[in-house]
């Protein structure tokens, strides 16, 4: 045990006590005016966020949802697409309601609106936090154009299993990356929190919380975790997007503490109003107050009340609160209070948007044709992708040359739908290039691009059909071939053909909701494919698609070249093909362990030492933290990613071997690219705290930095270290820094790197 425990920041500061601005006061006092001459019902249908489904141009003003709105029955309207559509509705509300009070409109934009970006873990894997805030700056200005002022984004679940679907949707494994990428994510779509501009749209953080750790990586599933765990690892980006003053968050569907998060107010309110000072709006999940019948915990009345006491304000598309809450009022089961509080929140959103000063702030509809899938947009797009992919493995076969025969084989190769990923729901499905096009627009001429699709999704048709829903078809049921003429097809294709590249891997819809896996390999038939391609005995590139870590073993020993490409949007194909000959050198970095093989899992970079670790150099010791058929070691470890270049590390220089509670160090390493061309790289901080009076991970990411390097060229990267930088939750929950030892590793990835120490004094 460490002598002393400094307390360098008390973590119970219930109420954030902040002086009121004189907007606030303003925003107050007109609140508390128009609450005045609201009716109960008025007040709860504020709280009611059904979906637009039925509403057709032209006819909105007769929709069943525009009756509702006309009786002051809705507060917001989810998945409305189209400005013409939301001015009617916009409309409908503010000339035909009795109170004449605003709607906002909310959609997923995940990636991009219709310029669609790489899935989040794919954006994650840029480590671009530029890049990444700017991806969000052009969804928000897009889809405002829209007519669109909320977004279900950022998604910030730190997720540790690969089987669950929705890892696709965030930032992988790690706290701080994951926070570092939820501050970029919210001020993208929410500029400087004013929302002076009519770019500017409220961003949700989600699921609130914990929904990443659902058990067996089965969604929905229910999460049990040690209160330490929770605060340590899994909050963590939660907060950083609250910090950044995110102006909504969605409760997760899955249950905390025995508790759905939908109606738990030690996380709504204990944790998220009075100790994280959050001032924004909360929100279900869809149908997620209803859900709760099924989860055990009372009928439909009873769900609804504990919603709405645990904090929870706006009920989406349930209609829950709709149809109970004024009977739950009426029996004394919830009061005025109750409802006006939630009721006040979704009021402070709608004012701080500007929309009772101006209910058309986001309708303008000549801004569609101007600002949505422009030229820039898609050449940022096409960049960012370029910087998701990983170059997990290269024996001197990529780049490829622009000339020759290229053999481009796979059941991914030739669709468009698929390229974007899964939750892109804005983007037109026919317009990505498909991998074909986009290699052969970059090659040029004097290149040959031979196709064969070479084999089906999977063995099982009925399968394909679930990963492969909402338009994402690979043509199956038109398929007359059979499987061998399929192969042979793919077979004669390569034998004309000086090198082969082969797109393989999960479809679009193989990863996100309600997609887990037992099984995290390429899919069968894919796997007998590329084993027939490679016995051609010509150059094989594996592209392998995916919407989460695939267990890569097969291929790592068995393919020469490996480029992991995610979904990487709308512009994906040229994006591929940009980094496949060179013109892009490749700088993407793991986001989430990649496992030799499904039994791993959950397997993270950051895991405790136990008290029987291997001796390193083993992989395998009776009495130890082993398995017996594997080693303990990833196949690819977090933060791995190669280049067509290579760098050197240099050691580590400290400006201080010892710091004070109330000094910082700083942290140096000579970074040199040793190879022939320019490249990227991210040099990685993790630190260990070497002794504690809790169990620590035996290592944390706490800082990284992308530079770009010429040719011969050096630099030195420093890191600043801060007591704060130290800091965790102890056994009482307080977030303290303890004196003692810590090893400060940098490098490229989580497992290389050099090593060096220093003491809190
Ligand atoms: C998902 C959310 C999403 C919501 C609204 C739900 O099924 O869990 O992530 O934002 O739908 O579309």
């Amino acid at each position: 045990m460490k002598k002393a425990v400094i307390l360098l920041a008390v973590f119970t500061t219930f109420y954030c006590v902040k002086a009121q601005t004189n907007e606030d006061k303003k925003m107050d006092s007109f609140i508390t005016e128009l609450m005045k001459k609201m009716t109960i019902e008025e007040k709860i249908g504020q709280l009611n966020f059904p979906g637009g489904g039925d509403v057709v141009t032209g006819q909105a003003k007769n929709s069943n949802i525009a009756d509702k709105v006309r009786k002051g029955n809705v507060g917001a309207i989810l998945n409305l697409k189209g400005v013409g559509k939301i001015k009617e509705i916009q409309k409908v509300a503010v000339e035909e309601s009795r109170l004449k009070i605003p709607l906002f409109f909310g959609l997923d934009v995940i990636h991009g609106y219709e310029t669609g970006f790489p899935i989040p873990l794919g954006l994650a894997a840029t480590w671009n936090i530029k890049g990444i805030e700017q991806s969000a700056r052009i969804a928000a200005t897009e889809v405002s154009a829209d007519g669109i002022n909320l977004t279900f984004s950022p998604m910030v679940d730190i997720t540790r299993d690969a089987r669950w679907g929705r890892v696709s949707e965030g930032s992988g494994e790690d706290p701080f990356l994951g926070g570092e990428i939820a501050k970029a994510l919210v001020r993208g779509y929410q500029g400087d929190n004013t929302f002076k501009k009519n770019t500017e749209i409220i961003a949700t953080v989600k699921h609130f919380a914990l929904y990443g750790a659902s058990e067996s990586g089965l969604d929905y599933n229910t999460v049990d975790m040690s209160h330490q765990r929770m605060f340590n690892e899994y909050m963590y980006p939660y907060k950083a997007a609250v910090d950044a003053g995110v102006g909504s968050v969605m409760a997760s569907f899955n249950d905390v503490d025995g508790v759905p998060a939908t109606a738990n107010k030690w996380l709504l309110t204990d944790v998220l109003r009075k100790k994280w000072g959050f001032k924004g709006f909360t929100m279900s999940d869809y149908t997620g107050v209803m859900e709760m019948v099924n989860h055990g915990i009372g009928n439909l009345q009873t769900v609804s009340a504990r919603a709405l006491k645990a904090g929870l304000d706006l009920d989406m598309v349930g209609e829950s609160y709709l149809e109970t809450l004024k009977k739950s009022y009426d029996e004394g089961k919830i009061t005025e209070a109750d409802i006006d509080k939630s009721c006040r929140y979704i009021l402070e959103a709608k004012y701080k948007l500007g929309l009772f000063t101006n209910p058309y702030k986001y309708i303008d509809t000549k801004r569609p044709a101007k600002e949505i899938y422009t030229k820039e947009n898609r050449d940022f797009a096409r960049k960012i992708a370029s910087e998701s992919f990983v170059l997990l493995k290269n024996e001197n076969i990529l780049p490829l040359k622009k000339q020759g025969t290229i053999a481009v084989v796979g059941p991914l190769a030739n669709t468009r739908s698929n390229m974007p990923g899964t939750w892109s729901v804005s983007v037109d499905l026919t317009k990505p290039a498909t991998l074909v096009e986009g290699i052969q627009s970059v090659a040029g001429k004097n290149v040959k691009v031979l196709y064969a699709k070479g084999s089906h999704l999977t063995a099982d048709a009925e399968l394909e059909k679930r990963v492969t829903m909402f338009e994402r078809g690979l043509g199956r049921e038109n398929e007359k071939r059979t499987d061998e003429q399929m192969i042979k097809e793919a077979l004669d294709v390569a034998s004309k053909s000086d090198v082969i590249v082969a797109a393989l891997g999960e479809s679009s819809e193989y990863s996100g909701e309600s997609s887990s896996r037992t099984d995290l390999n390429i899919p069968d038939v894919q796997q007998k494919l590329l084993a027939e391609l490679l016995k051609t005995g010509k150059q094989v590139v594996l592209l392998v698609f995916d919407g989460r870590p695939l267990s890569l073993s097969w291929e790592k020993k068995n393919v020469p070249a490996i480029l992991n490409v995610w979904f990487g949007g709308s512009e994906a194909a040229p994006a591929i093909a940009d980094v496949l000959f060179g013109d892009v050198n490749p700088s993407g970095k793991l986001p989430m362990t990649f496992p030799q093989n499904v039994g791993q899992v959950p397997i993270y970079y950051n895991h405790k030492n136990t008290g029987r670790p291997l001796p390193e150099g083993h992989w395998f010791e009776k009495f130890r933290t082993n398995y017996i058929d594997v080693s303990n070691e990833p196949l690819y470890p977090f933060g791995y990613g190669l280049s067509y270049t290579n760098f050197e590390y240099g050691d580590i220089t400290l400006s201080k071997n010892s710091i004070q509670e109330n000094e910082s160090l700083t942290a140096s390493i000579n970074v040199t690219n040793k190879g022939s061309r320019e490249g990227q790289e991210v040099v990685q901080l993790y630190l260990r705290d070497v002794e504690g009076s809790i169990t620590r991970p035996v290592k944390e990411l706490k800082g990284f930095e992308k530079i770009t390097l010429k040719p011969g060229e050096t630099k030195t990267v420093t890191f600043k270290i801060t007591p704060e930088l130290l800091k965790f939750y102890n056994s009482d929950l307080d977030f303290v820094a303890e004196p003692g030892d810590f090893d400060i590793m940098i490098g490229t990835n989580s497992q290389e790197v050099k090593k060096t120490s220093f003491s809190l004094k």
